[in-house]
């Protein structure tokens, strides 16, 4: 139901958010049986709400053992769901939508079509086995851009996703570089949702910039990768090239949206130095359905304003499980101001599900 627009709007929208423990989840006093945890159920205006979770991580090791990839983290292992889904209960989460950060774009044509046929099918037992709690980003060897282009259609139709998982650049390449036309193209005819995750700012690591305290080469480095490949889709014209394509970039897609009125800037500024011009203002494709951004972001404020720059209908949640960066994303989109019921909805889980196919 869309609220009215009043002066006690904030207010009386959150007079109807609410939260119910589900009854079968309830705790249990026996000594012998140790207490379950309580799903928290979201309920807006009385409605329950599916809430999905777009940036949530896994891994399949019989895919990374092909090239030696090691286990970066034991909780993203899908073997024993158990503890996974303990956090979803607590966080709200109904759906992970889940992915593999691309760990393969070294590897050469033959390792990485078996690597990415054992990965795909892997990913589909894993959201088999508890189909009402996790759907998947399938995955594709974008170094090899024609066999990429094969395997998201194998993904598609005949394993049955719905998105595709890419990193924010390709072994030092930019995902807008033409090499990888054909693999947008697939994407677009086929409808996908791409999900971009970076994988930090390699080439500036041996300079050692990046060194020392605050974890930077991910703190800073995830979010600027992710805003040198959006830049780049948008100033060499690659989202013209594709105007159905639809990414959505993680971490609120970096540093961009806080900052994107510079690239309009540059072309009024600097003329001589952009071009190809591209179609729209660059803070136009922000807004105009072909890029989407997650919600790890951190505070109401910070989302506020990315859905400023935004808007409400570009915005999913992500936790960025197993990673503990966040655990709140459900009361960050609670909290933040200015919302109708129909937008925080819409954050929470039915843009995704639309995106993705999931029933609500
Ligand atoms: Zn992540």
């Amino acid at each position: 139901m869309a609220m009215s627009i009043t002066g006690d709007l904030l207010a009386t929208t959150l007079s109807a958010l609410a939260f119910i423990p589900c009854a079968i989840g309830s705790i249990s006093q026996s000594p012998a049986t140790p207490p379950q945890p309580r799903r928290r159920e979201t309920v807006i205006n009385g409605k329950r709400i599916k809430t999905i979770d777009v940036h949530a991580h896994c891994i399949v090791p019989a895919a990374a053992a092909i090239i030696n990839h090691p286990l970066e983290a034991p909780a993203l292992l899908m073997h024993d769901t158990s503890t996974r889904i303990a956090a979803m209960d607590a966080q709200g989460i109904d759906v992970e939508a889940l992915s593999i950060n691309p760990y393969w774009y070294r590897a050469d044509r033959d390792s990485a079509a078996q690597l990415i046929k054992i990965q795909n099918e892997t990913l589909v037992q894993f959201c088999a086995a508890s189909p009402d709690r996790f759907v998947a980003f399938a995955t594709a060897a974008l170094q090899h851009p024609e066999l990429a282009a094969e395997q998201v259609e194998y993904a598609v139709k005949t394993l049955g996703f719905r998105g595709v998982g890419v990193g924010g650049s390709v072994a030092g390449e930019e995902l807008a570089n033409p090499r990888f036309h054909p693999f947008w193209a697939k994407c677009e005819e086929l409808g996908v949702l791409v999900f971009m995750h970076p994988l930090g700012t390699r080439e500036l690591e041996p300079s050692g910039r990046l060194a020392g305290s605050g974890l930077l080469t991910n703190t800073i480095g995830n979010p600027l990768e992710t805003t040198i490949a959006l830049s780049h889709l948008i100033f060499e014209g690659t989202l013209d090239r594709f105007p159905g394509l639809k990414i959505c970039a993680a971490h609120g897609g970096g540093f961009l949206p806080s900052y994107a009125n510079r690239s309009d800037a540059v072309i009024r500024c600097f003329p001589d130095r952009v071009g190809p011009l591209p179609k729209k203002n660059p803070t136009s494709y922000l807004r105009d359905g072909q890029l989407y951004f997650d919600t790890i972001i951190f505070t109401p404020e910070a989302l506020r304003h990315l859905i400023a720059e935004t808007g409400p209908d570009r915005i999913m949640i992500g936790t960025d499980y197993p990673f503990p960066w966040t655990s709140t994303e459900v009361d960050l989109v609670l909290n933040t101001p200015g919302l109708t019921d129909d937008q925080r909805i819409a954050i929470l889980g039915g843009t995704a599900a639309r995106l993705l196919g999931i029933p609500t």
